[in-house]
């Protein structure tokens, strides 16, 4: 059901993953009790209703409802795929991702390799040029930041890359689907041509595009890959996959606006850094830039081309501004680059710059403190109205507090009460937008087998539901067998394994499910919700007979009789229910 990907392979994934391993990663986990806890990674919140089982090898949000095995927490906390997700996890267990024919291969597949080998010859081509050496040499590279970015060289001339990769029709198909031609009056050429190559990897380390440094006068200065089915400007961060390569949790997460900066500071020690690629700043990114670290420093240069896409990164930051989230800015001097700056000033110089760069709050309020009169009561009405709005973009926290605080001291008068507030307020009250599902003694049978698969052998010994056509029986019955045929899986392998079936989100939900019993009494409180579920089923078989005893032919009495007494029998059970034991 894993789509191209065989069950088996995700059942056995699963099983060689431990999902709290792949979330501490990325979240401090507290154990508690049997679970571990954590602030929610996906909604805002100060005290943990994030939990994490280890023994349903599953995560759940009691504030929002997120929730599902370690495959859903890498596709929702990562933005990865299915396919991306299971890779990962299959990279990271030591596993092989099986394809299940040779049909199977991904639609996009093909683009990763040409793109690989585009990164390959560029590479080579590097070493063979005194020229491009010279140039990295120049601006101080070494050749092992140079190899850990895979820089390379696109030789001058239009066709090195095509003669090189594309001789077929169909190869020069796949270079053109990865932007790597460009097309001309009399046909195709090369698009990076003379230039020193930086390839752009995704997050899971592939190269999806490149951005090309000129060496000569003859065009941009730099130019990127265009916007193909795998490269999306808006949501990478060239040097986003090296910097997060050996620690999935930086402290800091330095934003410049070029490659060369990017290397430039790698080559001082400083492999925080990333560049967006070209575009301003995106919600996207932010949010990105927050899941590698708590602290985002943009770095832009002071001029005023700098300072407005320093604007647009802070607009872009605002709604991604949760508790324990900062964001700062540096503008450099003009004429200065990080680059000339670390250069000339050395890195520990740069770091000290850093630390004292500007916290967003003070870059804020001064852009429009110098656009508004302050002395006036105009002006700073026009403050408020100018920044109200941006103000309530920031989450619902302690940070937006302090900046609603601080504009009331700066307009010198109270504001009413905040926006954000009032939604998280709203957001409480329901989990995560469903109504509470009633706890009916088939949805209980079947959370506990969710929640325990193996349970479901004391299911196939009883015959207690024979004939029952309830709605919903199906799935249980479907459930029970699959869970018998392998009872020691966890919650997590079963949902993934469902993840195509109908039933799924159903089942999902009652994962979630906080069911009253301890351990040792598991079997017993999922025998008691069958026993539920029999009584219904009773219950509907008497109230589908005759009301009249005289209507009935004398062989549906004596079934009459028994359902009756097999009622009296199992309500009395069920009354014993929830009695504590001995
Ligand atoms: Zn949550």
């Amino acid at each position: 059901m894993g789509g191209l990907i065989p069950d088996s392979f995700i059942e056995e994934l699963l099983g060689r993953t431990d999902i709290v391993e792949i979330i501490e990663r990325r979240v401090s986990l507290k154990r508690a009790g049997r679970e571990f806890q954590a602030c929610c990674p996906f909604h805002d919140e100060k005290t943990p209703s994030f939990t994490v089982s280890p023994q349903k090898q599953f995560y759940h949000c009691f504030g929002c409802g997120a929730h599902g095995s370690a495959i859903s927490f890498l596709m929702n906390f990562e933005g990865l795929d299915f396919v991306d997700a299971v890779e990962d996890l299959a990279r990271h267990a030591g596993l092989e991702v099986p394809r299940e024919a040779s049909r199977t291969a991904r639609p996009s597949e093909d683009l990763y390799e040409i793109l690989a080998a585009a990164a390959e010859f560029y590479q080579e081509e590097l070493k063979k040029s005194p020229e491009a050496v010279a140039y990295l040499k120049q601006r101080g590279l070494s050749g092992e930041v140079a190899k850990k970015y895979g820089i390379g060289f696109a030789p001058p001339g239009w066709d090195n890359l095509m003669t090189r990769l594309g001789t077929s029709d169909s190869r020069m198909a796949r270079l053109k689907r990865a932007g790597m031609l460009s097309q001309g009056n009399s046909g195709e050429y090369d698009k990076f041509r003379h230039r020193i190559m930086f390839p752009i990897h995704d997050r899971r380390g592939r190269v999806i595009g490149f951005g090309g440094r000129a060496l000569d006068e003859g065009g941009p200065k730099y130019l990127n890959s265009p916007e193909t089915e795998l490269f999306h400007k808006g949501r990478e961060l060239y040097g986003l996959y090296l910097a997060r390569n050996n620690q999935a949790k930086l402290d800091r997460i330095l934003v410049v606006e070029g490659y060369m900066d990017v290397v430039a500071l790698a080559q001082f020690g400083f492999n925080n850094c990333v560049a967006t690629l070209g575009t301003a700043t995106t919600s996207e990114q932010a949010e990105l830039l927050f899941r590698s670290a708590d602290e985002v420093v943009y770095c832009f240069d002071g001029d005023r081309a700098g300072r407005k896409a320093a604007w647009r990164a802070l607009e872009a930051t605002l709604p991604k501004l949760r508790e324990g989230r900062q964001a700062r800015f540096l503008f450099l001097p003009e004429g200065e680059d990080p680059d000339s700056l670390v250069r000339a000033k050395g890195a520990e110089a740069f770091s000290a710059a850093l630390d004292d760069s500007q916290a967003l709050s003070e870059f804020f309020f001064d852009h429009f403190s110098a656009e508004v009169d302050m002395s006036s009561i105009d002006g700073r009405a026009r403050l408020v109205e100018l920044t109200k709005p941006l103000v309530d973009k920031i989450p619902a926290g302690v940070f937006h507090d302090m900046m609603l605080a601080r504009l009331e001291t700066l307009a010198q008068h109270r504001i009413a009460s905040p926006v954000g507030a009032v939604s998280a307020q709203k957001k409480r009250n329901t989990v995560a937008g469903k109504p509470v599902q009633q706890r009916t003694p088939l949805r209980m049978a079947l959370a506990h087998l969710v929640q325990n698969p193996a349970l479901a052998v004391n299911a196939r010994n009883t015959d207690a539901l024979e004939g029952c056509d309830l709605t919903g029986i199906e799935i249980y019955r479907e459930l029970v067998d699959f869970c018998a045929k392998s009872p020691n899986m966890t919650t997590a392998q079963l949902l993934e394994l469902w993840r195509d079936h109908p039933a799924q989100s159903h089942l999902n939900t009652l994962a979630t499910w906080s069911l009253p019993g301890e351990e040792s009494r598991l079997v017993q409180e999922f025998m008691d919700a069958v026993t539920s579920l029999e009584l219904q089923w009773t219950e509907t078989q008497i109230s589908r007979m005759p009301k009249r005893v005289v209507d009935l032919e004398p062989e549906d009495r004596k079934k009459l009789l028994m359902l009756q007494q097999r009622r009296q029998q199992l309500k009395s059970i069920v009354a014993q229910q929830g009695e504590t034991p001995e």
